[in-house]
């Protein structure tokens, strides 16, 4: 995406230092062979069951799946079962089941903690607080492979992209043990904040909108139980 490179090259970023998820939620699996087409591997869903029927649709393609939505106990089977990456573990008994529940003959799963710095309304991430006991005990865990940090801000918060930079190099600081994961993502930047993004050491954007155009509005309804 050519954005991203002068994205990149602006703030005298490395050319391949920032990798693109492109975000296909609510897109058709038709869209996804498209955009695979054009040399696009690794795609981000929200929904888990809309995510696993596409898999089915796109086999014969070698793609890299990531989930950045949020995740119910009840569905950490089927994740762990199917998907490369998660974005948004942000308690550690979604961790251990998503670990328990890896299939031996996979690579482990690949993990970023999503960390809540600024939407005090959002049930979604763990605090500043909590990131540290998180991390240290994710880490431990054989299945899985903690490769870094995730946030999506209030829009046009950029001082939040800049903390969860400083978190991320804080926490390595203090735990040094996080380099052999190794503790390399800061998974940050969508559509609308993706050149503040790569300026403050994004290393993955996740985009969306700006790949497959607007969305449909209204996303599938999701079961509120978390049994
Ligand atoms: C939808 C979504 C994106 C992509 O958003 P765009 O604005 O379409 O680029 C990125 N990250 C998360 C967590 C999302 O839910």
């Amino acid at each position: 995406m050519a954005h991203l490179r002068a994205a990149g090259q602006r703030v005298g970023r490395a050319p391949d230092s920032v990798a693109l998820l492109a975000v296909s939620k609510l897109q058709p699996a038709a869209a996804i062979r498209a955009v695979h087409a054009a040399g696009q591997q690794a795609f981000g869903e929200n929904y888990v069951q809309e995510a696993i029927d596409k898999m089915a649709e796109l086999t014969d393609l070698d793609l890299q799946w990531h989930l950045i939505g949020p995740l119910q106990s009840n569905k950490t089977r089927v994740v762990a079962e199917h998907f490369d990456w998660v974005h948004s573990v942000d308690r550690l008994k979604i961790a251990q089941r998503l670990s328990a529940q890896r299939p031996a003959g996979l690579a482990p799963l690949q993990i970023c903690l999503q960390v809540n710095i600024d939407d005090e309304d959002s049930k979604s991430g763990c605090s500043l607080a909590e990131l540290p006991a998180l991390a240290e005990a994710v880490a431990a865990l054989p299945g899985l492979r903690l490769r870094g940090l995730m946030v999506i801000p209030r829009p046009g918060n950029s001082a939040a992209l800049h903390a969860l930079a400083k978190t991320h190099a804080d926490l390595l600081a203090r735990l040094p043990a996080l380099a052999q994961q190794p503790f390399d993502t800061l998974s940050m930047g969508m559509s609308d904040d993706l050149d503040e993004a790569v300026a403050a050491g994004s290393t993955l954007v996740r985009i969306g909108t700006a790949i497959f155009g607007a969305r449909a509005p209204q996303a599938p309804s999701q079961p509120s139980s978390d049994a």
